[in-house]
């Protein structure tokens, strides 16, 4: 029998398991939460990450609960349009964490809840995968150091509100962005990324106080922004600071292999981690194949799995770094080509 020890048990690990265990493998998930999350930003699934979710099964659970964005746009603090609404060549399908979860662990094996693996030391499995996330302890395995996330100098509030909308739109000003999405059960999303230097002295607390922060950042922008300020559903707000990886020098060694956040994790302002990490599962999928025609030459299958993976994983690493650095610049014209270039290669 073939066998796969899957740590972690998010997004990528859950959408390995189900890919695997589909083919006959023997799938072992070690999740260190007690169970599914009942709380979750939305996540956006572009059009090759739908079809990943269909491969799994859970492609139609996932459209009927999320919502389409058909149209991203961006605007200055004032709400004028900067540059051509972009039109998605297919739908990208918004979806909250706890219900995309929920799809793919009913299509994956059973999952070890609560189970936090410290190390990898005693997992017998012919193939082991780094699926824990920004803060892998998989990575150290592979690389043979410790590689830690960095800070990108930008943080995050991010949350809910009543309303609906198929467009994605951000507002972008000096020292800060506001962004507008779709999300599913009557909510839009909502986020504020923002440089914490420019703060402004006697700014209410984004933790204690998030709408009086939002108000506060935002009073003069766009009536749109500041009317989804006043409905934000307070109590969802997630305060964050961003942080992506360096580039990787090799995502696996010998029968180990990372995936999704733990290999490439992003800067938020494409949208694209979560998408990534599936087109990563589906990648490793494919390099291993079904068990019954397996081989045994796990180091073949994983060189062929960084090979699909490794560089253009890289890249929308970099091309989202790029945007968070087009988006929060005090000058805001110049890089503008080339944000929108960045959105149109992965749109
Ligand atoms: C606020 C926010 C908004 C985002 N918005 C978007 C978006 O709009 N679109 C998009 O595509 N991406 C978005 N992302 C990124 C996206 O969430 C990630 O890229 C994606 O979740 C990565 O999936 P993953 O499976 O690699 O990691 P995760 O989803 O982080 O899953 C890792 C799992 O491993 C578990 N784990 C960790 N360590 C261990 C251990 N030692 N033992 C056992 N289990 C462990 C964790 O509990 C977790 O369940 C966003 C991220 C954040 C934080």
């Amino acid at each position: 029998m073939t066998t796969a020890a899957i740590i972690g048990g998010g997004i990528g690990g859950l959408a390995t398991a189900a890919l695997l265990g589909a083919r006959g493998w023997e799938v072992e998930v070690f999740e260190r939460a007690p169970s599914l999350p009942a709380t979750g930003t939305a996540l956006g699934m572009w059009p090759e990450a739908l079809e990943v979710l269909d491969r799994i099964g859970a492609g139609d659970r996932v459209r009927e609960i999320g919502i389409d964005q058909r149209v991203a746009e961006l605007r200055d603090a004032t709400g004028r349009r900067l540059g051509p609404r972009i039109e998605a060549k297919g739908a990208t399908v918004l979806i909250s964490r706890p219900p995309l979860l929920a799809a793919l662990a009913a299509c994956a094996p059973t999952v070890r809840w609560g189970e936090r693996r410290a190390d990898l030391a005693g997992l017998p499995h012919d193939v082991i995968v780094g699926a824990d996330g920004i803060n892998s302890v998989t990575r150290a395995a592979v690389l043979g150091e410790r590689v830690d996330p960095r800070p990108l100098g930008v943080d995050v509030l991010i949350g809910r509100c009543p309303g609906e909308t198929d467009t994605f739109t951000e507002y972008w000003g000096p020292g800060r962005l506001f962004g507008v999405t779709p999300r599913d059960g009557g909510y839009i999303n909502w986020y504020s990324e923002y440089d914490p230097r420019a703060v402004p002295d006697g700014t209410p607390d984004p933790d204690s106080d998030p709408r009086g922060f939002l108000s506060a950042m935002y009073r003069d922008w766009a009536p749109r922004v500041r009317e989804t300020i006043e409905g934000i559903d307070a109590g969802s707000a997630l305060h964050y600071h961003s942080r992506d990886l360096p580039r990787l020098s090799r995502i696996v060694r010998g029968n180990i292999a990372l995936i999704g956040d733990a290999a490439h994790a992003m800067a938020p302002n494409l949208g694209r981690g979560a998408c990534e990490t599936l087109l990563d599962a589906a990648a490793l999928a494919d390099a291993l194949g079904p068990a019954e025609a397996f081989d045994g030459d796990v180091p073949s299958a994983l060189a062929a799995y960084s090979a699909a993976r490794k560089a253009a994983g890289q890249r929308t690493m970099l091309l989202s770094r790029a945007m968070r650095h087009a988006a929060l610049t005090r000058r805001l014209r110049a890089p503008l080509d080339l944000s929108l270039r960045a959105v149109a290669a992965v749109a």
